[in-house]
């Protein structure tokens, strides 16, 4: 389905212009997500921290030639075969062309809101329903102001059924999904207390999600949550309800009975008088909450009950993070391996091109026969091979009866094969070197089969980096700033163990303004992998100075003689106004200018004009600790005075920063210019100040081997340990050699085990340790968290008497790292 750009024009009030008669059929927001370049319609949104016009060049030259755009677009002479379309807000177009799009079909549209459960329910409705109609839902999560317009533009001329997400974190938003969205059927799943900031009140933050059920036919809601009704009641929408109940039979749909066995639920319940069950593969009571608010929504489209038993005992988990894991062979693994659609498949191509920066690295697509009803089979694979093409995946591995009998469709390198266990049984792992490789399947094919006979398996102990509370975390410290504080964001010793390529890709991606590493090398490694931001380098050796011009690292200059190698170099390879970061020493020591150096520093700088000073800052020695206030206070007026020189014979703004983490948190006001976030990023906050933190890394293992010993019988090395009762003694793979401290053996460390603390007996050998597990129930191959969520960094660096630093950039390298992306 396309719209002429004249039509779109007029629906987005455009001012009138002489526009190129292009058919749109995609939208695009993200200038990365470009996928068919002639026949997309970019919007260049404005927000606090991107300016969508900044990328209209670049879109340019990649074939895009529809822009929305605020103001006319510099160099816009320069493409004139290209239409703009000027608007007041590019947002608002976006949402009134998507309002537009959804009125031109009378199909029926659910739409969700709540604070949790809106995927799980939307996925499994998309699972219940897609044998009976054609059906679009919202990609992933995007449930957003963004989000809705683009999951509504999805909606054809064949689509029968469609399932939006709507969610909301300040108040008046839910207006504009509304009217983009303009649900039948609404479906609120629960109110918790995720996105409270922008609200008064529970009953405000209630209410206003609500209004998304402004023209709905029928409102499913659990009538035995007393805000909910409170609010519904309030409104007074007079349409029909299904507010399910366990405990009023006189509701439309009671649930009369819950039985949950070892690993399912059954649901008994009666629906406009008649008594039915079914069965689901889960027994967490958010599973079962959510199953019911599906049961009413079949219930409501009188779906048949053999449907629902049989549909409903065939659920399978909503997997929302794709995962990327190390594999053989220098690979890296994708896996989202839990459906297979074409928007998907574009959505997670997408994810990985943005990967593929990892250079040098071919791209590799394993992928299932597609199921998505309403297109012939050799349409939708010349589409799939169309965005393979444009999407630059060299190989593609295709496996199930249909794509195998569309093979002549795809030109790439390529090989078919009828099942996966045909695959499998060719023991892929050797197949497949050096290439970045995206495991796509329909949940019927299994695929996470291959994702784990390509994963690499040394070793059982990961640590897990889970880059969304990264993201999380960097939002909470850019919240706290001023919008034009800059960031430097700390990725020294190996993203403070938690990886330098995949943060320094997250933070790059989010906006941040630089990145900080500790030596030359590993600045040069990211930028062989694709990073293209600023780098900074703390600490820059005599001998790499040509790594860094090369690699346009930015380094930090602390000594004359430093500053004296550099310059030379420069003058030998003709490097002018080079861009370096001056360190004032103002307490802390270690290294750095003075107060006294000043003026010969100064003289120093403007005798030359190989480098310039594009930041001056400084290192608090106590940020974190209340005692050290007042000579923290020193510090920041020695760094003031040193910078004000500084700068008083500068043409140049020159930059100031002092703030670390712990600075952010206590000494807001004197952000300067710029901040040095680190340990903050990943988490801890040193100062102990609340600033609503997640943990990103979680360092697990398994448990190898479980013995039952008897009393007066020893554990480990040196018969450290003599057991005092008959014990149950659990081996897990993890030992010093992986930064486990040999000082938490003998029951000084504990490790946490199926929500339970196990002990540390013995000694703590190199790759194994053994743990008490004589009060836990457990088995072999359970996990163990050896420090996250249930067990902070902060308590094993209690324990220690060191600091979380220390305890993160610990794990060692032969630690394989997993990163989550939601
Ligand atoms: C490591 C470092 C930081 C970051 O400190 P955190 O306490 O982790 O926020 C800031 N500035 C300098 C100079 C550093 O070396």
């Amino acid at each position: 389905m396309t719209y002429k750009i004249s039509q779109i024009a007029k629906i987005i009030k455009a001012q009138p212009g002489d526009f190129i008669n292009y058919p749109i059929s995609a939208l695009l927001t993200d200038s990365r997500s470009l996928t068919f370049p002639e026949e997309t319609l970019f919007f260049a949104l404005v927000t606090e921290r991107n300016d969508g016009h900044r990328y209209i060049e670049e879109l340019y030259r990649k074939g895009v030639r529809n822009f929305v755009t605020e103001h006319p677009a510099d160099n816009a002479d320069k493409m004139i075969d290209a239409n703009f379309l000027v608007v007041k807000n590019t947002l608002d177009a976006l949402q009134a062309l998507a309002a537009h799009h959804r009125q031109q079909f009378s199909i029926p549209v659910i739409g969700i809101t709540g604070s949790n459960g809106k995927t799980t329910v939307k996925e499994w409705l998309y699972q219940l329903l897609q044998a009976d109609y054609n059906m679009v839902r919202s990609p992933r999560s995007y449930n957003s102001q963004i989000g809705v317009p683009l999951s509504v533009w999805q909606i054809n001329e064949s689509t029968q059924l469609a399932v939006f997400e709507a969610g909301i974190s300040q108040p008046d938003e839910m207006g504009r999904l509304e009217s983009i969205i303009k649900p039948r059927i609404g479906i609120i799943t629960n109110i918790g207390e995720a996105h409270q900031e922008g609200f008064s009140s529970m009953q405000q933050k209630c209410l206003e999600k609500l209004l998304l059920f402004k023209s709905c036919e029928c409102i499913i809601y659990d009538g035995d949550n007393p805000l909910i009704c409170d609010c519904m009641e309030k409104l007074c929408m007079g349409t029909r309800e299904i507010a399910w109940s366990k405990k009023d039979r006189d509701r439309p749909l009671y649930i009369s009975k819950i039985t949950k066995g070892a690993d399912s639920t059954t649901i008994d319940y009666t629906y406009l008088q008649y008594q039915q069950s079914f069965t689901i593969p889960f027994v967490e009571d958010a599973s079962i909450e959510n199953a019911i608010h599906c049961l009413a929504v079949m219930a409501y489209l009188n779906r048949p009950v053999a449907a629902i038993k049989e549909r409903m005992a065939k659920l399978s988990p909503v997997a929302m993070r794709m995962e990327v894991k190390e594999g053989a062979n220098n690979c890296l693994i994708i896996n989202d391996s839990y459906n297979s659609d074409i928007n998907s498949l574009t959505i997670a191509l997408d994810f990985q091109a943005r990967r593929a920066a990892a250079k040098g690295m071919r791209r590799t697509l394993i992928l299932s026969d597609i199921y998505q009803t309403g297109l012939p089979p050799a349409s939708l694979y010349r589409k799939v091979a169309d965005v393979i093409v444009r999407k630059g995946i060299d190989r593609l591995i295709g496996i199930g009866p249909i794509i195998s009998d569309n093979a002549y469709l795809f030109n790439v390198e390529k090989e078919f094969y009828s099942s996966t266990q045909d695959f499998i049984d060719l023991q892929p792992s050797g197949l497949f070197h050096n290439e970045l490789i995206l495991i796509k399947g329909a949940r019927d094919f299994n695929f996470e089969l291959i994702s784990e006979a390509l994963e690499l398996k040394q070793h059982e102990t990961i640590l897990e980096v889970s880059l969304d509370a990264m993201i999380h975390n960097y939002n909470q410290f850019r919240k706290k700033l001023n919008p034009k504080t800059k960031i430097i964001c700390m990725v020294k010793a190996f993203g403070y163990g938690a990886g330098s390529y995949e943060i320094a890709k997250t933070l790059q991606d989010q906006g941040a303004d630089y990145l900080a590493v500790a030596v030359a090398d590993e600045g040069a490694e990211l930028r062989k992998a694709g990073i293209t931001m600023p780098i900074i380098v703390m600490n820059p050796e005599m001998s790499s100075f040509r790594t860094l011009f090369s690699y346009h690292l930015e380094p930090e200059i602390y000594s004359f003689k430093l500053l004296e190698a550099i310059i030379k170099e420069g003058e030998k390879l003709g490097v002018t106004g080079y861009p370096v970061h001056i360190k004032i020493d103002s307490g802390m020591h270690r290294l750095g200018f003075t107060g006294d150096d000043m003026p010969k520093l100064l003289e120093i700088l403007n005798g030359q004009t190989e480098i310039l000073a594009r930041s001056v800052f400084s290192h608090f020695a106590g940020s974190d600790e209340k005692c050290f206030d007042t000579f923290s206070k020193e510090q920041l007026s020695i760094f003031k005075h040193c910078a004000t020189q500084l700068q008083s014979t500068s043409k140049h703004k020159i930059l100031r920063h002092m703030l670390n983490t712990a600075g952010i948190s206590r000494f807001t006001n004197e952000q300067m210019d710029m901040v040095r976030l680190g340990i903050g990023l990943y988490g801890v906050s040193p100062s102990n100040t609340d600033e609503g933190l997640k943990t990103v890394s979680t360092l697990k293992t398994t448990i190898l081997q479980i013995k039952e010993l008897k009393s007066g019988e020893s554990v480990g090395y040196s018969r450290k340990e003599v057991l005092e009762r008959p014990s149950r003694i659990a081996a897990i793979p993890i030992g010093y050699a992986d930064g486990m401290d040999r000082h938490l053996g003998n029951r000084n460390g504990y490790v946490f085990v199926n929500g339970c603390k196990a002990p540390i007996v013995g000694n703590i050998c190199m790759d194994v340790c053994m743990i008490d597990v004589t009060d836990i129930d457990c088995k072999e191959g359970d996990r163990v968290e050896i420090f996250g969520e249930n067990l902070p960094v902060t308590e094993i660096a209690d324990i220690l008497g060191t600091i979380p630093y220390e305890i993160l950039t610990s794990v060692s390298g032969r630690v394989k790292r997993v990163y989550f992306r939601e």
